[in-house]
């Protein structure tokens, strides 16, 4: 087993031992293992650990990838710029992270028919952080309203990603209000599919599937580190 195999086993005895305590069913909690600035490798590995969710947050890095593992369902993941949603419109299954109306519009009309839906999340700012992407709850409450009708997009929940913070009840707190949310949006519209909560990384996935997430998106606990800067026991040039 490689190292990252040996992760993601590692993350699903979590997830089982998470939902025992919390009597959730273990799979009602889906892995996405985000491999931005990761190689075919390291995605080949985890398809080899049964890995089927990938996520991805830069388009040129993703491109690759997503081309070589066809069979491998792809989410994006993050801010999306307007001018790249005819991509990811028809290269991704889902995307966690809709934040305008120009954007969600922009989707639905370049998503090929024959792809089906476009599984779609709005990304709520629960942490009031200016530079952070993601709508406010009154509006995420309005833009979900305006999202409902698109044909090729699918609503299919809430994603948050809140400050980084070492109090787990802050973190707590926050998932709590994202799955509120979700449960006052799911009153208000016809949404059937709407009931997914893409919540919980690497620091806090335990708290987050505690409240409910039911997509935790983990990166650095299955891929290692991201950048490696080097260390004085891993000298950058030899001799
Ligand atoms: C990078 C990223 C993650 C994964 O973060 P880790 O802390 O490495 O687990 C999750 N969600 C989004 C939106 C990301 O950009």
């Amino acid at each position: 087993m490689t190292n990252i195999q040996s992760r993601i086993a590692a993350i699903r005895e979590e997830i089982v031992n998470t939902c025992r305590l919390t009597n959730r069913d273990p799979d009602s909690v889906n892995l996405l293992a985000v491999s931005k600035t990761m190689g075919v490798d390291a995605v080949q590995s985890a398809i080899q650990a049964g890995q089927e969710h990938f996520g991805e947050n830069y388009l040129q890095d993703a491109i690759p990838k997503v081309s070589r593992f066809p069979g491998a369902i792809w989410h994006f993941v993050g801010a999306i710029q307007s001018n790249k949603t005819r991509d990811i419109a028809n290269r991704f299954s889902w995307v966690h992270g809709v934040a305008t109306e120009k954007v969600a519009r922009r989707l639905s009309e370049q998503r090929e028919p024959t792809l089906g839906q476009l599984n779609c999340l709005i990304q709520v700012n629960l942490s009031g952080e200016d530079q952070k992407s993601g709508v406010n709850p009154d509006e995420a409450v309005r833009l979900a309203g305006r999202i409902a009708p698109l044909d090729r997009i699918s609503l299919r929940g809430l994603m948050t990603l809140p400050a980084p913070s070492n109090d787990p009840s802050e973190q707590a707190a926050t998932f709590r209000a994202l799955r509120e949310l979700k449960d006052d949006i799911e009153s208000r519209y016809e949404l059937p599919e709407f009931n997914q909560l893409s919540m919980g990384m690497t620091n806090d996935y335990i708290e987050a599937i505690k409240e409910g997430a039911t997509w935790i998106r983990i990166g650095t606990a299955i891929f290692g580190p991201r950048n490696l800067t080097p260390t004085p026991d891993e000298p950058t040039t030899k001799g």
